[in-house]
């Protein structure tokens, strides 16, 4: 009877690493420091340490409990902090989850403005209605503010007009590492929420405001795919600038946005970054209507 229950657990918990394993790869950053990467929502990262664990976005609703575990599998302390990086339900999705366990939850004033209303992000079809009083962030702040957390000074700055109008980029000075959230996509091209604040102007400057205070030996993470160091986000600054500056000179000339799109601005970047969610011709489209807005 022992060793069937053994087995029995032995065997539950090797479904459930699995379960978690499964599209939740862990990787450990830098000293009390975890990302869990997945296809399905956006980084989270992960602060572990004496004070209690904090979490930097908690990804897609429907993922709380794999979230939890995976959190939990680090650190069995309680999440007693979560920062939002920008409103997107696939990084707010759990604010209720964990705001009902008592989390505080801190976040740009124009996250708490738009989590409390309906959205509709016309791009993904998506409905985001308000969210219950318990999971709106309890914290918010208009330009920058400090978290003495974990042994770190971790340092949230807003970047204004991004990826949205309510970006967070956090810098933990000891450690230093940069969370850059939904400013940084590695291996695509990056959605940008221009019917939501966000611009591309914006989006440049925000890698300028990380670029600035990355060093050489920076680890940078961005809100979807694998972590950076300053070269790549380097090369993502340029071919953000790039791309840009091709598409200005084509509008100066007079060019419609179908002119504009075949003539394949994002040409010398597609191969490596036009794979993912946003297409080429997408991208094009995105920052065409937005400078000419
Ligand atoms: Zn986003």
């Amino acid at each position: 009877m022992k060793l069937f229950i053994a087995f029995l657990l032995y065997f539950s918990l090797s479904l459930f690493v699995y379960a978690s394993a499964a599209d939740i790869k862990t990787i450990h950053v830098k000293d009390n420091l975890y990302v869990l990467i997945s296809p399905h929502g956006g980084n989270v990262t992960v602060s572990v340490g004496e004070d209690g664990t904090f979490l930097i976005d908690d990804q897609l609703a429907d993922r709380s409990e794999i979230i939890q575990a995976a959190a939990k599998e680090i650190n069995k302390q309680d999440i007693k902090f979560i920062l939002n990086t920008h409103y997107h339900f696939d990084h707010s999705g759990n604010n209720e989850f964990f705001g009902e366990k008592n989390a505080i939850i801190v976040a740009h004033d124009n996250v708490r403005q738009r989590l409390s209303t309906r959205q509709f992000i016309t791009y993904f079809k998506r409905e985001m209605l308000p969210m219950a009083k318990v999971g709106l962030p309890t914290v918010t702040f208009a330009d920058n503010m400090t978290l003495h957390y974990n042994n770190d000074d971790i340092r949230f700055i807003h970047t204004p007009a991004a990826h949205t109008d309510g970006d967070v980029v956090a810098h933990f000075t000891q450690s230093n590492v940069i969370v850059g959230g939904d400013l940084l996509f590695n291996g695509f091209y990056p959605f940008i929420d221009t019917e939501h604040g966000g611009s591309i102007k914006g989006l440049i400057a925000g890698v300028d405001v990380m670029l600035n205070i990355a060093q050489a030996d920076t680890i940078i993470i961005p809100g979807h795919g694998g972590i950076m160091n300053k070269i790549e986000l380097q090369a993502y600054r340029y071919m953000l600038a790039t791309i840009t500056a091709k598409i200005e000179a084509l509008i100066n000339a007079g060019k419609t946005l179908e002119q504009v799109i075949s003539e394949q601005p994002t040409a010398e970047f597609d191969e490596k970054l036009g794979g993912g969610l946003i297409s080429p011709d997408t991208f094009v489209s995105v920052i065409y209507n937005n400078l000419t807005m």
